[in-house]
């Protein structure tokens, strides 16, 4: 028996543990579910947490592509994990990190490793019980620190993949008991036009095949286009062993923050409590229905334009495209994105893709393909007082492009792409003092192609009267990072003495981590992620300040631009 199993049997944690399965197909929104329950539950005081269990073998999602798979979501303590975690903190006010996020990859290295070491004193390894027993420590090993465990399985039931998380997570209810442990099933039941009706048959056959391996769900969460009317229910409920109160309809909704409300309005939380057999007060929803009112009711709207490579797919910016609907939460306008192609832009030229939008916003990125079309966009935002954003590739080619143009530095560029570059004014850093590990890091270019990103949060303290030190109103702040490359300090005074701001930086003052442009609307780059900290009840201070300049933009109002 596991160490966590041992101390719940013996009382000492009374942790309830949700789990939420997927079937029929993927994309049905599990993750947003989980968050949303996630959020139902904080709402009647109590103590949640959450983690994802992904069934592929990569070990962690940090170096597989994005456009398969969807941004890489990156932690406070700097795990590269699933989007899913995204969705997580941002629905509720929880801090997740490495251990909330395991792949079956990672849990047979661990499973591997112990065997290599000997650790099972020669004894056959087998999936049941030891892949099976490690992955019900996984899940020991966060559950407790809270009231309620919400723990996600990727994928749909019937992968081989997922097989042995789902016999973990069975085999759970019998070691935890009851009371503690529920079974949510996501599935869909389609609206077939040319019938006139929903069909209950996919469903019925998902929980079937969960049935099979031994778990039998007690709540159903049915995602529809059409409301389920009693009838409906009742068939389901029928066909899949499940009270006709568990099957909650997840109907489809224009904007995902309304979710919460409407599992809550179908019973959800209620049925949750019960099930789980946990005393709370009712949800306190008030903010999360003026959230809605505010999503429902904008005064104005604006256009930003996300200028990336044009394989860059919506699903890869999911934490960027939510940071700046919170920033338009702030200031109660709709904002509407266009995802531009760079490479559109070297090719046709700034002003018929760019010129109608009130911002301009160049994301995070890797490589060279499409890069000078973004510094096209830079210059045109500049030059055209459009308020500019640029988020951690998109802060190191502001540099360039200012070195270029403004500094009079020919040629400057990043040693991603060019590592024999003359004026290298972005560029692999030799040497510094790491805040997070309290070590000083060393490498060589030749030597650190793949290895050692900066990951995870960092300190950064902020010059008064800058656009960042009034957008954040504190003196020192904690970002996320993700990126090899550094503003290269050989060059800082020269572009400082051309009117580059340097906002933000390390607390000793080595790793430039904000830039500005005053004389402009807004213009302001940073080498960190702000999107993954924005939470649409609390838009991140940068995506509220930018949205404002943006709509300031829009209306013709002067701004002052961070002038100090
Ligand atoms: N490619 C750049 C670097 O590695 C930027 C990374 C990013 O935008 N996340 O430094």
């Amino acid at each position: 028996m596991t160490l966590g199993l041992a101390r719940y049997n013996k009382g000492l944690v009374k942790t309830k543990i949700i789990f939420i399965t997927g079937g029929v197909l993927s994309s049905l929104g599990k993750g947003v579910a989980a968050a949303a329950i996630g959020a139902l539950l904080e709402a009647r005081g109590l103590r949640i947490t959450f983690q994802k269990l992904d069934p592929y073998i990569n070990v962690d999602p940090g170096t597989m592509n994005p456009f398969q798979h969807g941004e890489v979501y990156v932690t406070e303590d700097g795990a590269e994990t699933d989007l899913d975690l995204g969705h997580y903190e941002r629905y509720t006010s929880v801090t997740l990190g490495q251990e909330h996020n395991f792949t079956s990859g990672r849990i047979y290295h661990n499973v591997i490793t112990k065997e290599r070491r000997g650790d099972y004193l020669g004894g056959t390894v087998q999936v049941i019980p030891h892949i099976t027993d490690e992955i019900k420590q996984a899940i020991m090993a966060v559950a407790p620190s809270a009231d309620v465990a919400i723990i996600e399985i990727g994928g749909t039931v019937g992968d081989i993949e997922s097989l042995p998380f789902m016999e973990a997570i069975r085999q759970l209810k019998g070691d935890l008991g009851k009371e503690n442990v529920c079974y949510i099933h996501l599935t869909l039941v389609p609206f077939i036009k040319s019938a006139g009706e929903v069909k209950t048959k996919p469903t019925q056959h998902s929980v079937k095949e969960l049935r099979s391996i031994g778990i039998q769900p007690d709540i159903l969460l049915c995602r529809t286009e059409k409301f389920l009317g009693p009838d409906i229910k009742a068939k389901i409920s029928l066909f899949c062993n499940v009270e006709p109160q568990a099957v909650i309809t997840a109907q489809d909704v224009d904007n995902i923050y309304e979710i919460p409300l409407l599992l809550h309005q179908e019973g959800l939380d209620d049925r949750l409590v019960e099930t789980l057999n946990i005393w709370t007060r009712a949800p306190r929803l008030e903010v999360w229905e003026k959230l809605v009112a505010r999503i429902k009711n904008p005064k104005d709207r604006v256009e930003i334009g996300i200028v990336g490579k044009y394989v860059d797919l919506r699903e890869s910016y999911k934490s960027l495209h939510e940071a700046l609907v919170h920033g338009g939460l702030a200031n109660e306008v709709q904002v509407a994105l266009t995802y531009i192609d760079s490479e559109r832009v070297e090719r046709e030229g700034p002003v018929s893709l760019l010129s109608h939008l009130h911002g301009i916003l160049v994301p995070g990125g890797f490589g060279v393909r499409g890069v000078e079309g973004k510094i096209l966009a830079i210059r045109y935002a500049r030059e055209q007082k459009i308020p500019y954003f640029g988020i951690c590739f998109g802060m190191q080619l502001a540099v360039i492009e200012f070195a270029r143009q403004v500094a009079a530095i020919p040629g400057a560029t990043s040693e991603e792409f060019f590592p024999e570059a003359e004026h290298p004014v972005i560029y692999l850093m030799r040497e510094w003092y790491d805040y997070r590990t309290d070590a000083i890091i060393r490498r060589d270019s030749a030597a650190d192609k793949g290895g050692t990103m900066r990951l995870g949060s960092y300190p950064c303290v902020l010059t008064p009267g800058t656009l960042a030190g009034v957008a954040y109103g504190e003196a020192k702040i904690m970002e996320r990072h993700r990126h090899r490359y550094e503003f290269n300090n050989s060059y800082r005074e020269q572009l400082q003495n051309a009117g580059l701001v340097i906002s933000g930086t390390s607390p000793n003052g080595e790793l430039v981590e904000i830039i500005e442009i005053h004389n402009h609307p807004w213009f302001l780059g940073c080498q960190f992620h702000p999107e993954f900290k924005s939470r649409p009840l609390k838009p991140h201070p940068l995506f509220r300040d930018y949205i404002r300049a943006c709509l300031e933009y829009k209306l013709g109002l002067p701004h002052p631009g961070g002038e100090i």
